[in-house]
């Protein structure tokens, strides 16, 4: 049985994120998606919100299960016995940033491979940043999240009220 586990902060999941789990989840015989509980980003959604979001996008995926966690994402391998690491890439800037954690990771467990997908052509420009930007700004999401994500970003961007500055401080990659 070979295990893949997608690890990344999902704030919020969006298609590029879909797209890549569900074609690893054909690779696969099982796919958990793992969501960080404390990655090193100023996030908008708390992580309970995020891994609940998660798991009812894929709540019908019979061959995806989704966790949260937090240290070092070889360690939740481990523990999961996940023996491949699965990571989507969009463009070149994106490449020196999994090359880098690839490299670092296989130094800390050389059993465990990353496989990298590449996204989807229409996918190419998004990221949760570009996502949760124009849902700050009342801009129109549902060609980029499912409705339950918009229907979050909608609810959380009414509980921040104005003036915060949760968006601008967006993480250095995406
Ligand atoms: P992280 O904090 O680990 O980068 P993200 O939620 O931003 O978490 O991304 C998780 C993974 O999904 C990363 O490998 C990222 O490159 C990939 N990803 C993000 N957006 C897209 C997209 N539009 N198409 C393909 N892969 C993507």
């Amino acid at each position: 049985m070979v295990r893949g586990l997608f690890p990344g902060s999902f704030d919020p999941i969006h298609y590029g994120h879909i797209d890549i789990a569900r074609r690893a989840a054909r690779i696969f015989d099982e796919l958990i998606i793992a969501v960080y509980d404390r990655p090193l980003k100023n996030l908008l959604f708390m992580p309970g919100e995020r891994l609940s979001l998660v798991r009812t996008t894929f709540e019908n995926d019979p061959n995806i299960k989704v966790i949260g966690y937090r240290g070092l994402t070889v360690d939740v391998c481990r523990a999961n016995h996940a023996q491949v690491i699965v990571r989507g890439l969009r463009v070149f800037s994106d490449f020196e940033y999994e090359f880098r954690m690839a490299l670092a990771n296989h130094r800390l467990a050389p059993d465990i491979d990353v496989v990298a997908l590449i996204t989807n052509e229409e996918h190419t420009f998004l990221s949760s940043t570009t996502v949760r930007e124009i849902a700050s700004l009342g801009g129109d999401v549902s060609s980029m999240v499912p409705e339950h994500v918009a229907q979050a970003l909608r609810r959380r961007f009414v509980e921040l009220g104005e003036g915060h500055n949760i968006v601008p401080q967006a993480s250095l990659r995406d």
